[in-house]
């Protein structure tokens, strides 16, 4: 029934860019297919609380990494145990209180976890507060691979998994088929639906109209060897004989300040672009003719849908490795962590190489998945429709904290 707007909250964390872009990417997409019928509201959970001592998620969220096993105990266990720790406790308490809140706030119809942090607690929440029956809890795993298992949890309504190779692990942690749907990794609409012309994006970002271009860029935070292959392409791009470029270079620093200010403190004998974050990257994308990047899964899929070949030159220990064959083993791009052998290849690729580039170009668009959004919104849609106002329990959730 479309009585009333129905609400949609959305946790996420903004650490790194690819949470908050799938954050905005289902935020958009629910706007597009279905107008004023839904509000959501796009929730960092991780930022918001000054001067906590928790509030670097980042940190919080390495330290888990580490301590996979302490989580897992923590949470498969009973709740007096894992309040003796007192640092999950004050995650926990602090998430409890977030998602407590919210859910007095924002009355929420839908509740989506775009991160791997975000399930037990809040659907704990749901749970104690006789919550569940009435709001669909769904997770929209960002990592294209080898994802942290505590993106799993058996008390989802659904669970989205960006690739077939995620959900076999789900399935593997407990899920049930009818909780997992495979649709891809959600970009944001402004990508998936943009008609671009580069000849008019380089117009427009003040790029050389003529000289092929590279992209570099290493993720929201601006990781991984950019400044080092920023000058190995340089020089690469250069043509010493003749005494001119060969290419033009994009490079986007993200919120690493510290690099963008040394890569403008120096000379570059070919036209390069150096820039902070950058909100409209489709543009930036669609202007150039390959990227190198570290192996982030939000970039990755974004870059498959622009038709870019692929030089992966970093990786997030973990999560981000299993990104790596996912590009590589389809024929989309290569892995190389030198700088070196990457500004080679770059300027073989932008020269005498174009056909190769060509190949890979085509086969980035083979594996993208522009419209894997929408197929989620659409998803989540009926989901609220099965469950309707006040249609009987479909479904059950079930908590390990029971
Ligand atoms: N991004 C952006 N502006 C920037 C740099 C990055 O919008 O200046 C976006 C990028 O388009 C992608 C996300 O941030 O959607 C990065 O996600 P990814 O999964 O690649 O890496 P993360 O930053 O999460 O480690």
């Amino acid at each position: 029934g479309a009585d009333r707007p129905k609400n949609v909250l959305v946790l996420m964390s903004d650490t790194g860019g690819g949470h908050r872009a799938s954050a905005e990417a289902i935020r958009d997409a629910f706007r597009l297919e279905y107008g004023d019928e839904y509000r959501v509201f796009v929730k960092d959970l991780g930022k918001e609380h000054a001067g906590w001592p928790l509030n670097d998620m980042e940190r919080a969220y390495k330290f888990m990494l580490k301590h996979v096993s302490l989580w897992k105990v923590a949470f498969h266990s009973t709740y007096p145990r894992w309040v003796h720790c007192s640092y999950l406790a004050a995650l926990a308490a602090l998430y409890a209180r977030k998602v407590e809140a919210g859910l007095m706030k924002y009355n929420p119809d839908i509740i989506i976890s775009v991160h791997p942090l975000m399930q037990h607690i809040p659907l704990w929440v749901l749970k104690r507060q006789s919550y569940q029956k009435r709001v669909v809890f769904v997770t929209v795993i960002t990592d294209l691979n080898t994802c942290h298992p505590t993106w799993f949890h058996a008390g989802v309504n659904r669970c989205y998994c960006p690739s077939e190779e995620v959900s076999k692990r789900a399935l593997l942690e407990g899920l049930k088929p009818s909780q997992i749907r495979v649709f891809g990794l959600p970009i944001r609409p402004s990508f998936c639906r943009a008609v671009l012309n580069k000849d008019d994006l380089r117009e427009e970002l003040e790029m050389d109209p003529h000289l092929p271009a590279v992209l570099l860029m290493g993720g929201g935070e601006g990781m991984g060897p950019v400044k080092e292959t920023a000058m190995a392409l340089g020089e690469a791009l250069f043509d010493e004989e003749l005494g001119k470029s060969t290419g033009q270079i994009v490079v986007i620093c993200g919120h690493n300040q510290i690099l963008s200010s040394a890569l403008q403190s120096t000379e570059w004998r070919i036209p390069v672009k150096i820039r902070g974050f950058e909100t409209q990257m489709e543009k930036w994308m669609g202007a150039c003719d390959c990227i190198i990047t570290k192996a982030g899964p939000g970039t990755i899929a974004e870059a498959l849908i622009r038709g870019l070949p692929i030089i992966l030159n970093d990786f997030i220990p973990g999560q981000e490795v299993g990104n790596i064959p996912y590009v590589v083993d389809n024929g989309a791009g290569v892995f190389s962590k030198s700088p070196k052998e990457t500004a080679s290849l770059v300027a073989r690729w932008l020269g005498p190489d174009r056909d190769e580039l060509k190949k890979f170009s085509g086969n980035a668009l083979k594996l993208a998945q522009p419209g894997a959004v929408f197929d989620i919104v659409k998803d989540m849609h009926q989901l609220v429709q099965q469950r309707g106002p006040m249609a009987p329990i479909s479904y059950s959730l079930t908590s390990s904290f029971s």
